[in-house]
């Protein structure tokens, strides 16, 4: 993922790339217009964006006669990027057409990375991540902290929900309590649940958790996240990650995030892109506050450059040695600083 330059061919690809697409673009907003003045379109009403291809979304309307129907929408040229779970205006056209013409307020954004690091939005509106970690494969905490920081820079509280409690034994009971009770002390909500026990029902700790929100599964690879989106959606089971990794080839045409409706209540929104979130480039800034007990504490060190490594009257140190902030979260926190000076050094993008 290094920088790349472009040579003077492949610019003026791009360029050419980039007037045929504002062509069409103008060719389509005019057949709008047509559409339009032609009294084709039917009034302005409510709709929810549920997936995204390419130039055409489908736009599930939310107001009468039509509610709940799909619609295969095209956008107003002079809006910016819609994305799953957004809340549209738009109007109908011919048979199930239609055309978007505003964005609704977003309540929140969540973001990937593409294949050069750059930030992408995927989806909108979403009440609650739920970050999914087991026994097995064993949770790194610093995997989990960096997940937590692109929920708080994002502004999406996140659950942790431990999933596989029929791997807990003797051995590894200790430490995944110990894991666990530091991020309740933190606030997190924690929730513990077994896909493999719960047959193909949702289990009630998991019904109650998504039912009536928003959510996205994230989380390492192996630790069951399809297989409990199976028992929550048991008619997508071929939409969901499990059979596409492990066959590497790919049960999905597209990348795109979907906007599934739960049968008891809620919705989930999918891709297997989502579930690489949190894994982008983060600025010191973001991370100190991401750590929320270690937001409190900044600017409260000695100096004001100070890079709360070892230096003198850092405010975080003191805060660890006397125990109000864990030891482990502090060292996590060092880590991902470390790891993202490091990207960096090695001319990773960093927007
Ligand atoms: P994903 O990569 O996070 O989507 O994980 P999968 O749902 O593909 O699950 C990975 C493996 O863990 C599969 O072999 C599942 O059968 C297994 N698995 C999922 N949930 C449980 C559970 O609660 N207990 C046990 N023992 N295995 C589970
Ligand atoms: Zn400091």
């Amino acid at each position: 993922m290094a920088k790349r330059r472009l040579n003077k061919q492949q610019q003026w690809r791009i360029k050419k790339i980039q007037q045929e697409r504002a062509a069409r673009a103008a060719k389509k907003e005019k057949a709008i217009e047509q559409q339009a003045e032609a009294g084709e379109l039917g009034p302005e009403q409510e709709g929810l964006i549920i997936a995204h291809y390419g130039q055409q979304l489908d736009v599930e309307a939310l107001e009468g006669e039509d509610s709940g129907t799909v619609f295969r929408c095209f956008v107003r040229a002079n809006i910016d990027s819609l994305v799953t779970g957004d809340r549209v205006i738009w109007r109908k056209g011919k048979s199930e057409t239609g055309v978007i013409v505003a964005r609704c307020d977003r309540q929140n954004l969540l973001q990937r990375p593409d294949n050069f690091g750059a930030l992408k939005p995927v989806a909108a509106n979403i009440d609650h991540i739920i970050l999914v970690i087991a026994p097995e494969p064993e949770p790194h905490d610093n995997l989990i902290d960096r997940y937590l920081v692109a929920s708080e820079t994002s502004d999406i509280p996140a659950v942790i929900l431990l999933n596989k409690t029929d791997l807990i034994t003797e051995e590894n009971r200790e430490q995944i309590e110990e894991l666990l009770s530091r991020y309740e002390d933190l606030g997190y909500e924690v929730v513990r649940t077994s896909a493999a026990e719960s047959g193909n029902e949702p289990a009630p700790e998991v019904a109650a958790l998504v039912k009536d929100q928003t959510s996205v599964f994230v989380g390492q690879s192996g630790v069951g996240k399809s297989s409990i989106i199976q028992t929550l959606l048991p008619g997508e089971s071929l939409r969901v990650g499990a059979v596409s990794e492990s066959t590497g080839k790919g049960i999905h045409t597209t990348t795109t995030a979907k906007l599934f409706h739960l049968p008891l209540g809620g919705d989930l929104i999918d891709s297997p892109g989502i579930r690489e979130f949190g894994l982008w480039h983060m600025t010191p800034q973001e991370i100190e506050y991401g750590f929320r007990e270690i937001r409190e504490l900044i600017g409260m060190c000695k100096f004001r450059n100070c890079r709360h490594m070892g230096d003198p009257g850092c405010a975080l140190e003191a805060a660890a040695a006397e125990g109000r902030i864990s030891l482990e979260r502090l060292k996590s926190f060092h880590r991902i600083l470390a790891d993202m000076t490091e990207q960096q050094a090695r001319g990773l993008r960093v927007d």
